[in-house]
């Protein structure tokens, strides 16, 4: 595998615990990867043509002297980005601290969460004191990303919260200059549990895995994975190529075989559809309907865990912490 990017969950822990998360971070989940751990895995990836490593969460300043020291760590690879909700931008002078010591250490591009699901736990002020900080510092490249339920242009009440934040941010902040992306929230992890109820099924899902394109978009060659904290290398979230605690980093990505993987190869082969079919075969009772195939293959993954333990791992995305597993989403909560 040719990496182009390398994503690293540095923690699970989070401020806040947010309804879409495919992660299922929170406040309880303590999750987090070591200095010397983190050095392994750049170590193990020196050789790839890297163009980014993207450091994020959960929330990533939840162990900011980690994050630090990881930023300091990436920078000779290739260029950095941390992905943030914000939460720690309290006032001017404290971001403006974080953020010079983080530019310090190689920093220069930073993407801050804007949308319904997280201003649910984080005040749009801080967004605002973030963004005009790494502004005055002289940050490279300053995003913020919206995540809407089905398409942006969908008209729900999610998506016209979001729509209604943004106009609030912009009221708040300049933000000429400032890179707004928009996407789909994926209907993995806690997602599915808790925001699939509010789109409609469809009859047929998509025969193909829409792999995201910060992974390659293409099963057969990625050139992204994900590794999260207890050392489980993933390409979507929970689809395991395997650990490194088990198996150098270096070597899962020299030896990946999508054709050797049971789950990739029918993804690759049937799509989504073709993963109900396994999961039947060991008395899976398929849902009412799914609302893409994204949300088909993550439910049926769940199910199919216990025969996969080694290709559908880690538990994270899977189970939420510390609570039953399927949430009910409260809308008074965003
Ligand atoms: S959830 Fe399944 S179908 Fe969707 S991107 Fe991930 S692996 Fe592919």
């Amino acid at each position: 595998m040719r990496l182009r990017g390398l994503d690293l969950i540095l923690t699970y822990k989070c401020t806040g615990r947010c309804v879409h998360c495919c992660y299922r971070a929170g406040p309880g989940s303590e999750e987090t990867m070591s200095v010397a751990e983190v050095t392994a895995y750049l170590a193990a990836v020196a050789d790839q043509p890297l163009e980014w490593i993207l450091l994020f969460g959960g929330e990533p300043f939840t162990c900011y002297d980690l994050l630090r020291e990881c930023v300091a760590l990436a920078a000779p690879l290739a260029r950095v980005l941390v992905f943030t909700n914000g939460s720690w931008a309290t006032g001017p002078d404290t971001a403006r601290q974080r953020l010079a010591e983080l530019q310090a250490a190689g920093l220069d591009h930073i993407l801050f969460s804007v949308d319904c699901f997280h201003q649910a736990h984080v005040p749009l002020e801080r967004i605002a004191i973030g963004i005009e900080a790494a502004r005055e510092l002289g940050y490279r490249t300053i995003e913020v990303d919206n995540r809407y339920l089905g398409t942006p242009e969908m008209d729900n009440p999610f998506n016209h919260r979001t729509q209604a934040i943004m106009e609030r941010l912009e009221r708040l902040c300049d933000l000429e200059g400032i890179n707004v992306v928009r996407g789909p929230v994926r209907m993995v992890g806690r997602a599915a549990d808790a925001l699939s109820p509010y789109l409609a099924a469809r009859s047929t899902p998509p025969a193909k895995c829409p792999l995201p394109d910060y992974l390659g978009g293409d099963l057969r060659a990625p050139t992204g994975v994900e590794i999260h904290p207890g050392g489980w290398v993933n390409l979507c979230a929970g689809l395991a190529l395997g650990n490194v605690r088990q198996r150098p980093l270096d070597k899962i990505l020299a030896d990946y075989e999508p054709e050797a993987h049971p789950i990739i190869r029918v993804l690759l082969q049937e799509g989504p559809p073709g993963l109900l079919g396994l999961a039947q075969q060991r008395g899976y009772s398929p849902a009412q309907g799914y609302v893409d195939g994204c949300h088909l293959c993550y439910e049926v993954r769940r199910f199919l865990r216990p025969f996969y333990p080694d290709h559908l791992a880690p538990a994270h995305p899977y189970l939420e912490p510390g609570g039953p597993s399927r949430q009910g989403y409260n809308r008074e909560s965003a």
